[in-house]
């Protein structure tokens, strides 16, 4: 049994010695072989002279590959570059920095049994030492995913294991812009939770500010929905509702003979309309500005150097000159 590690890097130098400490001692200890293909995601650091190293360290039952992507493409890309590149019988995602124990895979390959299990995903428990501000915004943020996509992603992670099953099915998934972790719960399958305490960061630190959050919250949510797009067929109705209330009242004053004299109130529904109406036309462009991308259909990423294992007899190294590959997630 093959199986294929998969982590994304980026400006994760500092960090990679004390990874590769703790994860080679695990893999060593596993019964099963492993490929771990050392994704870097256009690093400005020294992480590619550190994972060309790397590739030098591995042996028989550890292959090491390395990836590079020509700049840097985010986290999904990086994550989508290594499942293609991805050849086990199940995949592994985890992050570099240690935040995904690699003390779990033992027990995620227990789960997953030879393929009994197709998803093995790992859970936070608690999200100590986040302020409540984020810990609220995450609650806000997974409930209305749950709720518009009618997916329940939990507070799951990308610490997944993917049966070669799921992965042949998510890397034949034909959108460029990708979700980890709400596709692999759209593509269903079988899927047994873990839990664990992500600990802190201890090397390096995280790489999403607030506005790349925000932005990945607004593009997932619309990628997975068309809710908010209907709702605006719900807010038209009730405009209509109110605008034949209105309508009736002003026909009647007139009748009456006396007309309303609500300057206010005609200035109040202008407003109101036109904000409304933008805020429509905006969600409207959200979707556009989705479909625009999705049509170009640019690859995911582009490899610009890829290095396979010193041990293995057709060992390569390429460089972006004679070798350059896209990821075309088709
Ligand atoms: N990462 C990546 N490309 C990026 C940002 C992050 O490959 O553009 C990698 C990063 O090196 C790490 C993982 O994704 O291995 C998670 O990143 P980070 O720790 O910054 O995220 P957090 O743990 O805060 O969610
Ligand atoms: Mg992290």
């Amino acid at each position: 049994m093959l199986i294929s590690l998969i982590i994304p890097i980026y400006n994760e130098q500092p960090g990679l010695a004390q990874l590769w400490q703790t994860l080679a001692e695990i893999l060593n200890n596993c019964e099963q072989k492993f490929e771990v293909i050392l994704v870097d995601d256009g690093s400005t650091d020294k992480s590619w002279q550190s994972i060309t190293a790397l590739t030098h360290t591995d042996s028989d039952a550890v292959r090491v590959y390395g990836l590079r992507l020509s700049r840097n493409f985010g986290k999904e890309a990086a994550i989508l570059a290594g499942l293609h590149q991805a050849s086990g019988n199940a995949a592994i995602v985890m992050d570099a920095d240690l935040q995904h124990p690699p003390s779990m895979i033992p027990q995620m390959l227990s789960i997953w049994d030879n393929g009994k299990v197709e998803i093995v995903e790992a859970v936070k428990r608690r999200r100590q030492n986040e302020s409540l501000l984020h810990r609220f915004s995450a609650k806000l943020y997974y409930r209305t995913f749950n709720l518009s996509s009618g997916l329940n992603i939990g507070d799951s992670s990308d610490f997944k294991l993917l049966d070669r099953r799921v992965v042949d099915q998510y890397i034949a998934l034909p959108e460029v812009g990708r979700y980890f972790r709400g596709l692999t719960a759209w593509l269903g399958f079988h899927a047994v939770a873990m839990e664990f305490d992500p600990p802190q960061r201890q090397i390096g630190r995280s790489r999403w500010s607030i506005g790349k959050l925000l932005d990945l919250a607004r593009s997932s949510i619309i990628s997975f929905s068309s809710l908010p797009l209907r709702s605006l067929t719900w807010l038209g109705g009730l405009g209509v509702l109110f605008s034949i209330g209105f309508t009736l009242q002003t026909l009647w004053y007139k009748w009456q003979g006396f007309a309303e004299e609500g300057f206010p109130t005609v200035i109040l529904l202008i407003l109101g309309m036109g904000s409304m109406t933008l805020l429509g036309l905006g969600l409207i462009g959200e979707y556009i500005a989705e479909i625009y991308w999705e049509v170009k259909h640019r690859p995911s990423y582009i490899i610009s150097q890829s290095i396979a294992p010193s041990c293995s007899s057709n060992q390569e190294e390429s460089d972006s000159h004679d070798q350059i590959k896209s990821g075309h997630s088709t």
